[in-house]
């Protein structure tokens, strides 16, 4: 499949009188594929907004080059910048709202004007583009008298209507109430299939970045931490920035002696399945971090436990009801971990129980915390 968007050693430094020069972005590469929906996930300042916003060309690159559809659109090397306008880009922008003192029609004709098309076009175009959004009907409405659907709708329609093979998003579901994020979500899948748009959206919402894309990308401090499927990222985090930031994590520190791990406070040894490789690092640091998912782990009796090789030892310090499932704090040696089981599981604060944690990773404990098995 043809690469539709290629980022090779992408930076970006803004200078500031206040602060001085900040890099928002730094040595990013990023190759995407003609028709993938791709996330951009992190945290509040990580840079997705500004690398998205060189990929529009809204920003020159401080570093690197940006090709889309096969063509070089920004380097710095070679002294290259097309303009947003010849990008043949689709954009919905947060900030980017729709203009309330136009009517519906004339909020997406408006990229069409810029390019000066004729009217009849304009017709046309305006017409498919209300009707794949479902804003057939309002055409003539003005966008105060419309719902914050709606009024996204509006920003899609615009978005699609000069039929753009890229269309980027930044949290474009933002401003819109939970139920209707979700019914947007789909709508957005919808019309990628229908016109085979190659997307990239901006999120800090994980959930939707996992519901929306066939691949993502996990940054901090403008720079990429991971990129891989929803299920990757999940499943085999490559550091504990990563772990922490997708789904529910409970980590505890483990101290390495000899052959043993053990945990901190507690005389328990851990005969937990290792390799060699692992042990060697864990020497040279003295501990390693246990990382798991609290809904992976299986709360035992100490009976049940002595039956699993590898268990944790630990006393329920804490029991929290919950809707779909019940949560343990559960105390081992100085460490606490969070377990969530199903309801039909019960255990009291003070119980002996114990853990087995099948889906268990092991991560360095230093500045870094990269997985030491994938
Ligand atoms: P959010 O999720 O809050 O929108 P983000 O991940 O999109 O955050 P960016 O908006 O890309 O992050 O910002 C990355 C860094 O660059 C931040 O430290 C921000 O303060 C800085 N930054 C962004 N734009 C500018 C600018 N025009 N001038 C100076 N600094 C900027």
């Amino acid at each position: 499949m043809a690469k539709e968007i290629i980022l090779k050693n992408v930076s970006k430094q803004f200078t500031t009188k206040s602060l001085g020069t900040v890099t928002a972005v730094e040595n990013f590469n990023l190759e995407i594929e003609e028709g993938e929906c791709f996330a951009f996930l992190g945290p509040s300042g990580c840079g997705k907004t500004t690398t998205l916003r060189m990929i529009a060309g809204f920003e020159d690159l401080s570093d690197g080059e940006i090709s889309l559809s096969g063509r070089v659109v920004s380097s710095k090397e070679k002294h290259l910048y097309i303009p947003p306008e010849e990008r043949k880009l689709g954009m919905v922008f947060q900030a980017f709202a729709v203009w309330p003192h136009m009517n519906v029609f004339e909020n997406v004709a408006f990229p069409l004007r810029v390019q000066k098309r004729p009217q009849a076009e304009i017709n046309e175009r305006v017409k498919e583009a209300l009707k794949h959004t479902g804003l057939d009907g309002s055409a003539n409405e003005y966008p105060s008298n419309l719902s914050g659907g709606q009024q996204q709708r509006i920003a899609l329609a615009r978005a699609i209507v000069t039929n753009p093979k890229i269309m980027l998003l930044d949290e474009p579901l933002s401003n819109l109430d939970p139920q209707l994020r979700e019914s947007m979500r789909f709508e957005i899948k919808a019309l990628q299939k229908k016109f085979n748009f190659t997307i990239i959206f901006v999120t800090h919402d994980q959930a939707e970045a996992m519901a929306l894309s066939d691949r993502m990308l996990v940054m901090d401090m403008g720079k990429v931490e991971q990129i891989g499927t929803p299920t990757e990222l999940y499943n085999k985090p490559i550091n504990r920035f990563v772990h922490s930031f997708l789904g529910e994590s409970s980590f505890i520190k483990v101290n390495v002696a000899g052959n043993d791990l053990n945990v901190e406070g507690d005389r328990q040894l851990l005969h937990l399945p290792i390799d060699p490789l692992m042990l060697k690092k864990g020497q040279s640091k003295g501990h390693l971090l246990l990382a798991t998912r609290p809904n992976t782990i299986a709360l035992l009796s100490p009976e049940q436990g002595d039956a699993v090789s590898g268990c944790l030892h630990g006393t329920i310090e804490q029991r929290i009801f919950l809707t779909n499932f019940t949560e343990y704090i559960v105390k081992v040696g100085t460490e606490k971990l969070k377990v969530q089981t199903p309801h039909r599981i019960e255990f009291m604060p003070g119980d002996c129980c114990c853990l087995d944690l099948p889906q268990a990773m092991w991560y360095e404990d230093d500045d870094q915390q990269e997985a030491i098995r994938n």
